[in-house]
């Protein structure tokens, strides 16, 4: 039992977890009572909430793109957002996803709740994977179509006709969104509410809430429960940062490498059956491996019982 707890200790996976959730009370700032902090990072998180120490590097890209905080009808190039997927994605990888995206903690979180998974072919799970490159080409072209139509005018009636995906099309919908700052905040208001006013006359204006909150909550409880039963779905089918971080991945300085020697392959797989990405792990160079959905969460290097992988750098 002591061995037992002692190996648990030792895991990768044990700092992983703390790590995620320190990152997570950083995030928010609801422990460490920081003011916003001028950081955009790769990672899912909100722009919704008073309090926040860091912004979401996607969004800011939609914003900036489609100018949303100048009135005129001009935009500017997402330098900032842009540089942060370049600079994180090049020094190392995927990693923040592994360990700081708070939205991939969750995932983590509620992947405790069922210990067997749901089996996805390796076809379906491939096809499935093109998916976020899809959204993230959609959110772009609403994106770069309706900058055009700013700096060639017209954009008005553009932005009537896009009405709440103008700005941040993918962030509207965002489950992020809805999970980290509209759902705290209608919980907030129905805290004052149901002081100030007949519980029976609060609980009749939920009926009034707007139909696209309805699609944001589907949404959210749809990705929820998947990932109950499909680790990390979220972030290899939808997540439009994951796929940006996913071509980039291929070009990070960090990496993974399985020495021949130590690994039986066939024998084992002990490695492919934990990782949560379903990287084909044994069938890539073993010198050094960073598989575009690799999120370095170091499950692999865990539990490979012969210590056959670790990762490398550069
Ligand atoms: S792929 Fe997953 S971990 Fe990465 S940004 Fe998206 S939600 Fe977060
Ligand atoms: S290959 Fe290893 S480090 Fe990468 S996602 Fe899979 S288990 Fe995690």
């Amino acid at each position: 039992m002591k061995v037992k707890i002692k190996q648990n200790i030792l895991k990768f996976n044990t700092l992983r977890r703390i790590v995620q959730f320190l990152s997570f009370l950083f995030f928010s700032t609801i422990v460490f009572n920081l003011g916003a902090l001028p950081i955009l990072l790769p990672v899912l998180w909100t722009w919704g909430l008073q309090q926040k120490t860091v912004g979401d590097a996607f969004t800011a890209l939609q914003l900036m793109l489609s100018g949303w905080y100048m009135q005129s009808a001009a935009t500017v190039f997402p330098w900032l957002a842009v540089a942060s997927f370049l600079i994180v994605g090049i020094l190392i990888g995927k990693s923040l996803c592994g360990w700081v995206c708070p939205f991939g903690f969750i995932q983590d979180l509620v992947g405790f709740i069922k210990r067997k998974k749901m089996e996805i072919s390796p076809e379906t799970h491939g096809s499935m994977t093109y998916i976020k490159y899809f959204i993230l080409g959609i959110v772009l072209l609403i994106t770069l179509t309706f900058s055009a139509s700013k700096l060639l005018g017209g954009y008005k009636s553009y932005a009537g006709a896009l009405g709440i995906f103008a700005y941040a099309p993918f962030t509207a919908l965002s489950p992020a969104e809805t999970l980290f700052a509209t759902l705290p905040r209608m919980v907030q208001n129905f805290a004052v509410a149901v002081m100030e006013k007949p519980v029976s006359e609060v609980l009749s204006g939920i009926l009034y809430l707007s139909p696209l909150f309805w699609v944001q909550l589907f949404i959210l409880i749809g990705i929820l429960i998947f990932a109950v039963y499909v680790p990390r779905s979220w972030c290899k089918y939808f997540c439009p940062h994951g796929a940006i971080m996913a071509i980039l991945n291929k070009f990070s300085f960090l990496g993974l490498r399985r020495d021949p020697v130590k690994c039986v392959k066939g024998k084992c797989r002990e490695c492919v059956k934990a990782c949560p990405m379903r990287v084909r792990i044994l069938d890539l160079p073993w010198e050094k491996f960073s598989d575009p959905e690799c999120i370095y969460c170091l499950k692999c290097v865990d539990e490979c019982p012969n210590k056959a992988i670790k990762p490398t750098y550069p």
